[in-house]
């Protein structure tokens, strides 16, 4: 797992994002080591777009332009499975063939080469989030909840250096989404990763704590 000394900040510097002549988004920003960026903008206003962008998946229908910097590090620059960008999206996409605990070990770096210590990795991760036991589990029987807390879970042990969050909780109830919020962001802090939350969901954004940006057009009074 990632320790906060060996974390950096992220750096988004006139990072724009054209579709055809609509320009989308024009953000420059900074987020340290543990802190969460909101960016909050409504449905089709670029949020997805821009994690794309910084993950390395953008679709070619876009123009983008300007530098992601982790550290020294030129994002943009980097083959997108050399960026180790960890991203939850608003499904928390589990195998549904593998078990629970299979999700996460598929996760940890082939460097743990033992397979006693993945699986031990993946017990202790599930434990971590109130799920010890949940090893062999079909993630079909699980709730929405408790695959959140697995996909949480799964990201943080493929030692990312960043955090992309794509509205990660609105698919929860709001009880479950305010844990779960909670949750996240402090794995995230305790893991020193730079986070970036992308959302519709302004309770999402006051939980965050960190700056708030906003994009697209706001609907006309
Ligand atoms: P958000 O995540 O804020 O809802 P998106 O980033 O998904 O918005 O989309 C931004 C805009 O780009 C929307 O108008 C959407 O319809 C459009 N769009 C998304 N993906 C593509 C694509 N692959 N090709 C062309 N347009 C797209
Ligand atoms: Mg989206």
């Amino acid at each position: 797992m990632q320790t906060p000394g060996k974390t950096t900040p992220l750096t988004l510097s006139d990072v724009t994002i054209r579709l055809g002549d609509r320009a989308l988004l024009s953000i420059s920003a900074t987020v340290m080591p543990g802190d969460v960026l909101t960016i909050m903008g409504p449905s089709g206003s670029g949020k997805s777009t821009l994690l794309a962008y910084i993950g390395g998946f953008l679709d070619p229908a876009f123009v983008a332009s300007g530098a992601v910097l982790l550290g020294p590090d030129d994002l943009i620059g980097t083959p997108p499975q050399q960026r180790h960008t960890g991203i939850l999206f608003q499904d928390p996409l589990l195998f549904p063939h593998l078990s629970v605990g299979g999700n996460i070990v598929f996760a940890i770096p082939e460097a743990i080469k033992s397979r006693d210590i993945r699986r031990r990795l993946a017990e202790d991760a599930l434990a971590a989030v109130g799920l010890g036991g949940f090893f062999d589990r079909d993630p079909e029987t699980l709730s929405g909840g408790q695959k959140a807390r697995v996909a949480l879970q799964r990201v943080l042990l493929s030692e990312p250096r960043l955090l992309l969050l794509d509205e990660p909780f609105s698919k929860l109830d709001m009880a479950l989404r305010q844990q779960t919020r909670e949750l996240v962001f402090a794995k995230a802090r305790s893991a020193g990763l730079p986070t970036i939350l992308v959302t519709h969901d302004r309770a999402d954004a006051v939980a965050a704590g960190g700056v708030l940006i906003h994009i697209g057009a706001e609907t006309q009074a």
